[in-house]
C-alpha cells in the first residue's frame, strides 16, 4: 500500500509533530505576531523542529531541502525566553528526549525554512500549524507535509489532531474533543487515512464523494471572511440554485472533509486584490483529495502550478471537489 520509502519517516514525523501541538494546547499558550500580523504559536515552531528532526535522522528524506513555513529568528530573541522554553518542551516531549538543547531545536526549525529550496528539483514543504487562528480559538488545525518534484506535489501527509477519523458523520468530524486524523498520498497510489486508535491497522483508502445534480452542495469554506469571500460563494450558489450546507473550518481539514466524502466542495475565493496562496497551504491538500477523486484547480480553470516559487503567482483562488460539480461552478464564473 505504501510504495515510496520516504512514507514511513513523515507519518512518524506527523504522529510526532500531533504529539507536540497537543502538549501545547493542554497548556496556556501566546501567539507572537509576525511581520504580516499573522500569529505564531509555541505550537507552530515545536511541530517545525520536530518534523525537521524526524526527516533529518531518515537516509530517505535526509538530504531532501524542506521549505517551512516558520522562521526562527523570532524564537532565538533573548526577550522570548519563555516561549523558547515551551517550544523546547514540547519538542522533548514529542521525541521523548530529555537532553535537548535550544541549539538543536532552533537549528532544526531553520534548516526547515530554507528559502531556496524552490529551486531544487524536489522539495519539502510544510506548514507546520496551518490555521493557526482554528489552534488558537481550539478548532480545526492542520499540520501540511508535501514533497514537490519537479513542480507537482507526489507525497503527502496531513494531519488534523481535531478532526474525527472517517467514517463520523459530518456533524460529528468536526468535534474538537477528537482523537485526530492522519491522511496521506502518494502520486498514482491513491489516498488513505490512518486511524490513530490502531496505526497498525489498515489504511482505510479515500474517496470524494458523487455530487448527484440539483442535490444540496456540503460546501467547506474558511472561518475567516478576510481569507475567502464568503458573500462571493454565496452568489454562485445562487446561480446554481442548490441548497447549500456551510461547512466552516481552518486550515486544510477542508481539503480532508472533500477526499473522504465528508464535503463536496472547498471552494476559496480572493478577497485582497493580488493576494497569491502559500504552497504549504496547498500542497498536500490537493495530492490528497486528486489521489481520491477530486478535481482541484483554480477559479480560472488552470491547474495549480507550483512551480512558481513559495506562491502560487499564476493561480487565481481555488476549487476542490467532485468533477461534475467543479465543471457546474466554472460554468456559472465563465458566465
Ligand atoms: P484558512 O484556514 O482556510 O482560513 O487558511 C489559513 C491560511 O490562510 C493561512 O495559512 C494563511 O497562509 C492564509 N492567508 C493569510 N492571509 C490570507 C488572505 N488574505 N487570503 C487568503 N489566505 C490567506
Ligand atoms: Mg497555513
Amino acid at each position: 500500500m505504501i510504495v515510496n520509502p520516504m512514507m514511513p519517516a513523515l507519518l512518524l514525523a506527523q504522529q510526532r509533530a500531533m504529539r507536540a501541538t497537543r502538549f501545547i494546547s493542554a497548556q496556556s499558550f501566546d501567539a507572537l505576531a509576525k511581520a504580516d500580523m499573522s500569529p505564531v504559536t509555541a505550537a507552530d515552531f515545536a511541530s517545525q523542529a520536530v518534523i525537521s528532526m524526524t526527516l533529518a535522522d531518515d537516509d530517505a528524506t535526509r538530504s531532501i531541502p524542506m521549505l517551512g513555513e516558520e522562521d526562527a529568528q523570532a524564537l532565538a530573541l533573548p526577550e522570548q525566553h519563555l516561549l523558547r522554553e515551551r517550544v523546547i518542551a514540547a519538542v522533548a516531549f514529542a521525541l521523548q528526549r530529555d537532553n535537548l538543547t535550544a541549539n538543536e531545536v532552533l537549528d532544526a526549525i531553520q534548516n526547515a525554512h530554507c528559502v531556496h529550496a524552490t529551486s531544487s528539483t524536489r522539495f519539502f514543504t510544510l506548514d507546520p500549524v496551518d490555521g493557526t487562528k482554528g489552534f488558537l480559538r481550539g478548532g480545526q488545525y492542520a499540520i501540511a507535509l508535501a514533497l514537490i518534484e519537479d513542480g507537482t506535489p507526489t507525497l503527502a501527509a496531513l494531519g488534523c489532531p481535531h478532526l474525527q477519523p472517517f467514517r463520523c458523520t459530518s456533524a460529528d468530524a468536526l468535534s474538537v474533543d477528537a482523537v485526530g486524523t492522519l491522511q496521506f498520498a502518494e502520486r498514482a497510489n491513491g489516498a488513505f487515512e490512518l486511524d490513530l486508535r490502531d496505526v497498525t491497522a489498515d489504511p482505510c483508502e479515500l474517496h470524494v464523494a458523487e455530487w448527484k445534480a440539483a442535490s444540496a452542495i456540503r460546501l467547506a469554506e474558511s472561518v475567516e471572511s478576510a481569507h475567502s469571500a464568503h458573500d462571493e460563494s454565496a452568489k454562485i450558489f445562487k446561480a446554481l440554485d442548490c441548497a447549500v450546507h456551510n461547512l466552516r473550518l481552518d486550515s486544510q481539514a477542508k481539503y480532508a472533509l472533500v477526499a473522504r466524502g465528508d464535503a463536496d466542495l472547498y471552494m476559496r475565493i480572493p478577497v485582497l486584490a493580488g493576494y497569491a496562496e502559500c504552497i504549504w497551504d496547498h500542497a498536500a491538500g490537493t495530492l490528497i483529495a486528486q489521489e481520491a477523486g477530486a478535481r482541484v484547480c483554480d477559479l480560472n480553470m488552470n491547474a495549480l502550478d507550483f512551480t512558481t516559487g513559495a506562491r502560487l503567482t499564476s493561480n487565481y483562488g481555488i476549487l476542490c471537489g467532485d468533477e461534475e460539480l467543479v465543471t457546474r461552478i466554472l460554468d456559472v464564473l465563465r458566465r
